[in-house]
């Protein structure tokens, strides 16, 4: 019969029903094509032979020429195991058979050289191999294709069915010559002379048989490129449906708010950074679609200006603008920060959160839909459905990691409308979606933001204000603890301001709290009224509470600040100048550099201390490390990924990025930067690939959606 690369797996020969059950069930492999994509793993090195006299403990895949003298049966506590003696010239060691062994009994040759391999053990005083591949040596010569042998994906029950490896390659090797001649070239000529790509057949033949370690590293490339490519080409093209379907509010005046507010009232010099980041904002705004943008900063790089200033061109237009972040101390931040500015621009700004009084709410509602208040700051409570606005214009979410995607979608339809009857308008195209800006100081790193956030562009602040001194970071043990009192005291007297952070973990919560008040009662000790002042903020305060102690260290009045991870976030004491995290070890990277990043504002040098106990895990060790090496949030983002996987970050779980066949995200987005570069060259030229020449790249494109092939992932 004529196969085609969607032929089911069944047909190939040698496969058959029961195999091709478990090639679906345990390696998704349904089609011919599903099997060319398994790729293999990593390569074994099939030239080197190791002497028995030179083995060492626990080497895997190890190759030993030698001969078999004899076997003997062992008893064991459940039936035998199988013994013979392999030796070679430097000395001598042990085959073991737990199974199988009557055809190994059979079959296997005595005193004839074989090749066998496998994973040594060591085993009472001698090398051992459980279960080894054996064959003899003249056959192993003949058979060797290629130096590097492939080792395929595998799991339990494909090896104790019998589906080993070598049963992989041979089908590989049987599909390869049915299907000769069948891998039409997925990529144009001229893309692949240009970045010297070899062809597809050669690829796909090359990484399951390698020829040669330059011919499979070039095979790894084109192919890796290939998967990036169209992924990007998914992502960039989904991005431009957006800007050409969803309408957006146009903002086509910078007026006077945004003018004078940058002549006048611009308390200092914007970073060029944060210039550029700005126009990227009203570059979006100004056109006609809807801007949707991510704005990444490390922490204290200042986003709140540039959001501030954006809010600026909004009312410049006629609309109104919200901020809506994560807690209620951050947005009460957030609102006497702004309000101060705005007071200066007779703008009208308000603040919602849950604690807002029933009156004052009924206000903001009433406001908010006849259009007198311009500007809303406030928590998840803008969200609810009695919060509509007359024309909202702008709406900016500061930290977004902290909301899902379902809360970015809510505020989409708080947009201005045409109609009257608001809640049928909704359903309808005349609603536009106000703009939105989302803001992030827990980067993610720019490869995977690239491939996760396709639909959102992408703005970064990538240069701290000017002055800032870099934090000091050390790692101290809890026995240490009368010194890091000692430093607290010196900088205490210097008139700076101390954060002392506890982990609270919500299975934890009890102990936590008592650790949290075994710490705060011993600070108090040591650090004695009326001499000092110590504030508490934790999440079972009130948050009139909280807000008082907040206040009190604001404005100085107290000098310790003892709390939880409460003040993670966005809090803003420009003299507070040392941060000591207790329990360090508990805490994940990129929450140990928000709270880090909560000193480090004003012009003093500042400290990070990491208190942990003795007993660490290489992780955390790991984490403690990278804290104390360095400041650099991407760097810091890019251990965090490394640590944990894409998977755990936030939002990344659905997106498929860990579904990719070759590539890997984190190591080669060099080439996943060189394959959207490219995506976006082809698509800024000819964007629905029509051209001549990108032919084969729209008939690759229409088939991966038909067959949902590398990313039936991306909805
Ligand atoms: P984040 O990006 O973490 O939200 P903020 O917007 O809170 O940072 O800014 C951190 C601090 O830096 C604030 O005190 C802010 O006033 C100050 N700041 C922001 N931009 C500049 C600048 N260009 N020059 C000097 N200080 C700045
Ligand atoms: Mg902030």
């Amino acid at each position: 019969m004529s196969v085609n690369l969607q032929t089911p797996i069944d047909y190939l020969k040698g496969v058959g029903p029961n195999r091709a059950d478990l090639l679906r069930k345990e390696l998704g492999v349904h089609t011919y094509q599903d099997l060319i994509n398994l790729f293999p793993n990593r390569y074994i090195d099939r030239t080197q032979y190791y002497k028995i006299s030179g083995l060492q403990r626990n080497n895997a895949d190890v190759q030993v020429i030698g001969k078999i003298t004899g076997f003997k049966e062992v008893a064991q506590k459940r039936g035998k195991r199988l013994v013979a003696t392999f030796v070679d010239e430097t000395g001598a060691m042990e085959l073991v058979w737990f199974r199988g062994q009557k055809w190994i009994r059979e079959n296997l040759k005595l005193n004839k050289p074989y090749v066998a391999f496998g994973k040594t053990n060591w085993f009472s005083g001698k090398f051992s191999m459980a279960h080894p591949e054996l064959e003899l040596q003249e056959e192993h010569e003949k058979n060797l294709r290629s130096a590097m042998q492939p080792v395929y994906p595998s799991t339990e029950k494909l090896s104790n069915k019998g589906i080993s490896n070598r049963v992989i390659s041979k089908i590989m090797q049987q599909l390869f010559t049915e299907t000769n001649g069948k891998f039409v070239e997925t990529l144009p000529d001229n893309l692949r002379s240009e970045l010297k790509l070899i062809n597809k057949q050669s690829a796909l033949f090359n990484v399951h048989f390698p020829k040669s370690q330059e011919l499979l590293s070039r095979a790894q490339f084109r192919l890796k490129f290939e998967e990036l490519f169209y992924i990007q080409l998914q992502l960039i093209i989904k991005n431009l449906i957006h800007k050409s379907k969803i309408k957006g509010v146009s903002f086509e005046t910078v007026g006077n708010y945004f003018n004078s507010f940058f002549k006048d009232h611009l308390p200092f010099e914007l970073t060029h950074a944060q210039k550029r980041v700005l126009k990227e904002i009203r570059a979006d705004l100004g056109s006609n679609a809807q801007m949707n943008r991510l704005l990444q900063g490390d922490v204290g790089s200042g986003k709140t200006i540039v959001a501030f200033m954006s809010i600026l061109i909004a009312l410049d237009n006629g609309f109104q603008a919200c901020l809506m972040a994560p807690t209620e101390i951050l947005s009460v931040q957030h609102y006497y920060g702004l309000q101060e500015l705005c007071n200066k621009l007779n703008i009208s700004i308000s603040i919602l959160t849950g604690s807002t009084k029933t009156s004052k709410r009924r206000e903001i509602h009433e406001s908010l839909e006849n259009g007198e208040l311009q500007v809303l700051i406030g928590t998840h409570a803008l969200l609810e459905d009695k919060v509509k606005f007359k024309n909202l214009g702008l709406a900016i979410i500061d930290e977004q990691h902290r909301f899902g995607v379902a809360q970015r979608s809510k505020l989409w339809r708080k947009g201005p409308t045409q109609s009257s009857q608001r809640e049928e308008a909704r359903e309808t195209s005349s609603s536009i979606p106000p703009h939105i800006l989302v803001m992030t100081a827990t980067p993610i790193p720019r490869t995977l933001a690239m491939s996760v956030y396709g639909d959102l562009d992408i703005s970064v602040i990538d240069e701290l204000p000017p002055g800032r001194k870099s934090i000091k970071t050390v790692h101290r043990y809890d026995k240490n603890r009368l010194n890091v009192f000692r430093f607290i005291r010196d900088e205490i007297d210097k008139g700076r301001q101390v954060y002392i952070v506890y982990p609270l973990i919500q299975e934890n919560e009890k102990m936590d709290y008592k650790d949290l008040m075994d710490g705060y009662e011993s600070i108090s000790r040591d650090f004695p009224m009326p001499d000092y002042q110590i504030s508490i903020v934790h999440g079972k305060m009130k948050p009139a509470d909280k807000e008082f102690e907040m206040q009190r260290f604001i404005k100085g009045e107290t000098q310790i600040m003892v709390a939880t991870t409460v003040i993670e976030v966005g809090v803003n004491v420009p003299n507070a100048s040392v941060m000591i995290i207790e329990s360090a070890e508990r805490f994940g990277l990129s929450q140990l550099h928000q709270l880090r990043g909560r000193v480090g504002r004003g012009a003093e040098q500042s400290y990070c201390i990491l208190m942990t106990s003795h007993k660490l895990s290489a992780n955390s060790k790991t984490r403690l490390e990278t804290m104390v090496r360095t400041n650099d949030g991407f760097e810091i983002a890019e251990v965090d990924l490394r640590l944990r996987g894409p998977g755990d970050i936030m939002g990344t779980q659905q997106s498929g990025v860990l579904n990719l066949k070759i590539a890997d995200i984190i190591k080669d987005s060099d080439i996943l930067q060189l394959a959207r570069h490219h995506a976006k060259n082809i698509l800024k030229i000819d964007s629905t690939l029509s051209l001549p020449e990108n032919k084969v790249i729209l008939h690759t494109y229409k088939q991966l959606g038909k067959y949902k092939n590398i990313w039936n992932y991306i909805s």
